[in-house]
């Protein structure tokens, strides 16, 4: 889904004067020290008006969720298309692609290896490239102070999913967001013709749904010929591996946003509410060591002691074997003591 269209220029980087391309690095980087109190001055964006469209798509999809709940909606095909889209869409796609290689490019791939997953990330419903990326690293310059875009200190629900369906900028506010966090991914061309799109998000989801589809139907007549079967196993593959896998991928990274600054211990002592959540990481992947990827957040692993597991990491390491990830960059502390990990 995406928020109003912005203007893009031609040229993204023709007004650049210094090297604010950069991705942002965190809570040290952050240029707002506003204190809770002025938080709770600042406008309340709660009261913005709703995003219907986006309301509308959030509350349909939960409830066509639902039809894993009914028998005829179930097969173990259908809970394997569910498994392997969690890993490709929600690990893969969206943690690894979008967060640590768009938003902190803290590791490099080939080019078309970049595009893939982003076009993978663009099959989740979940904004495109550039605005998922400038609302991230708005994030992390401004975390739960007033400019962040996804504070739990607003309230948990907004964190989690509210801060999406209100509408957050004019189409001014978002060229110049994009200017100020997105400048480097919107000098990718591709990335630029996503952004041009009407709708991008919702183009590139309805379009990989459709294809779905039909290869669902496609397989299972098939296997099974044509039949009532193969029309039951395609129904339940699309529900299982499309519908119930995309409500699930949005609330596993939402709960990044919203569980993760609130629940959990601290390693580090940010200016943010930043916490490490074993729940998140197991059902990201890696994600929910937030506090330290908050403290360190240009490294491509989150993975501070050695039991705070990273799995993502493990994948970045194992893309770099096969020339799919270069320039990986290690954890301070290692960075820091010359080790190669
Ligand atoms: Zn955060
Ligand atoms: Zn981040």
């Amino acid at each position: 889904m995406t928020t109003e269209a912005a203007t893009i220029p031609d040229r993204p980087g023709q007004t650049k004067t210094g090297d604010d391309s950069q991705p942002p690095t965190g809570p040290e980087n952050a240029d707002s020290t506003v204190s809770r109190t002025q938080v709770d001055s600042y406008s309340d964006p709660t009261k913005r008006s709703i995003r219907w469209d986006y309301t509308i798509f959030f509350v349909t999809l939960h409830l066509l969720a639902l039809l894993v709940l009914l028998p005829y909606f179930f097969s173990w095909a259908g809970v394997a298309a569910f498994l392997v889209g969690v890993v490709v869409f929600g690990q893969l796609a969206i943690p690894i692609g979008y967060h640590r290689m768009l938003s902190h490019r803290s590791f490099r791939s080939p080019k078309w290896f970049e595009r893939t997953l982003v076009t993978l990330a663009m099959c989740t419903a979940q904004e495109t490239p550039a605005h998922w990326v400038a609302w991230h690293r708005m994030h992390h310059s401004h975390s739960d102070h007033a400019e962040d875009p996804h504070s739990p200190r607003i309230s948990f629900v907004w964190a989690h999913v509210r801060w999406l369906v209100h509408e957050s900028r004019t189409r001014i506010a978002t060229f110049s967001m994009y200017e100020k966090y997105a400048r480097d991914i919107l000098s990718d061309p591709y990335y630029r013709w996503i952004e041009k799109l009407p709708s991008p998000a919702g183009i590139f989801y309805l379009a990989h749904a459709v294809v779905y589809a039909l290869l669902a139907v496609g397989i299972s007549v098939l296997v099974y010929g044509l039949n009532a079967d193969a029309y039951r196993m395609a129904a339940s593959v699309f529900v299982w591996g499309v519908i119930a896998r995309t409500v699930w991928v949005w609330h596993i990274t939402w709960s990044v946003n919203s569980i993760t600054h609130v629940f959990g211990y601290r390693n580090y002592d940010t200016t943010d509410d930043s916490r490490n959540n074993w729940f998140v990481t197991l059902l990201t992947a890696g994600e929910g060591w937030h506090n330290n990827h908050h403290a360190d957040p240009a490294s491509a692993s989150v993975q501070h002691r050695w039991w705070e597991i990273d799995l993502n990491y493990y994948v970045i390491r194992l893309f770099g074997v096969f020339g799919l990830a270069t320039n990986i960059i290690r954890p301070r502390h290692v960075r820091k003591s010359g080790a190669g990990n």
